[in-house]
């Protein structure tokens, strides 16, 4: 890799002109190495390269490490190339970036959850709305200031633009969909991933926790049940109630901003009024 930079870099290049050109080829590779070692440890450490072994050197006799890129790496890179002002070029990196998606999720011994994210990312390609869902938001992620830690944090990102209505719809109903193509063994693996998203949501806007803890547990058994609250117009107060997951997110995907109308386990009146809270 030292050899590499010296070679092509123009900065690495540039260094050993006038004053340094004298530095022997072997010392400035020394130095280089010695420069770039912690970005290599930083590239290892966010999962970027991986260490597939050791080699001797080809000239010399010390032992050198062997790197390799791991598939998302190439994703990040397609997607970072989809941003070219050429339209061309940037329908062929967004189609790759497409494309090395699939391919990491379909790997044989992928997670169930990467079965249900390669339906829905088909479905989201095939309505059109792959760029805004997936890549926009990694994008996003990568220009804030927030720190990455892993590259697998950037992985299963997927979200809808809450500015746009319509398209928030869409998305949901896709979601809804993959998710009952699912085997059922499947997607109670893949709702039990998502519930804890959804009610950590509904926790942190829960106005009696005290209720809400109760029902918490009541949901606990099943992926396919929900801890919910919301306001009972009979009671005159917030109640928490356990409802179908499915259902809920079936709810979230048509008209979103009507509360959910549901039997008051308290009062036993068609009166609770639960909100959807988007997921
Ligand atoms: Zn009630």
């Amino acid at each position: 890799m030292a050899n590499w930079l010296l070679d092509k870099n123009i900065d690495f290049k540039n260094y050993y002109t006038d004053d340094r050109s004298h530095i022997k080829k072997a010392t400035r590779v020394k130095n280089t190495i010695r420069k770039i070692k912690s970005k290599v440890d930083d590239l290892i450490r966010l999962g970027l390269i991986r260490k597939v072994g050791e080699t001797k050197e080809s000239k010399g006799t010390d032992m050198v490490s062997l790197f390799q890129f791991v598939p998302f790496t190439y994703l990040l890179l397609a997607n970072v190339r989809s941003r070219s002002p050429e339209p061309e070029q940037s329908a062929y990196w967004i189609e790759q970036a497409y494309n090395i998606y699939q391919e990491i999720l379909t790997a044989d011994n992928a997670p169930t959850i990467n079965v249900y994210y390669a339906r829905l990312y088909k479905k989201l390609w095939e309505h059109g709305i792959f760029v805004e869902c997936v890549l926009d938001p990694i994008n996003e992620a990568l220009m804030s200031d927030k720190e990455i830690k892993h590259v697998k944090e950037l992985f299963y990102i997927v979200k809808t633009r809450s500015d746009d209505a319509e398209k928030a719809k869409l998305y949901h109903s896709l979601r809804n969909e993959a998710l009952k193509e699912l085997e059922p063994d499947a997607r109670q693996r893949v709702l039990l991933l998502m519930k804890q998203d959804i009610e950590h949501n509904i926790i942190s806007r829960a106005r009696s926790l005290k209720y809400y803890e109760e029902a918490l547990l009541r949901s606990k058994e099943s992926p396919e049940s929900l801890a919910v609250e919301g306001y009972c117009e009979q009671c005159k107060t917030y109640v928490a109630a356990v409802v179908n997951t499915m259902e809920y997110l079936d709810a979230i995907s048509s008209l979103p901003e009507e509360p959910i109308i549901m039997i008051c386990p308290t009062c036993g009146k068609d009166s609770l009024l639960i909100p959807k809270i988007s997921y």
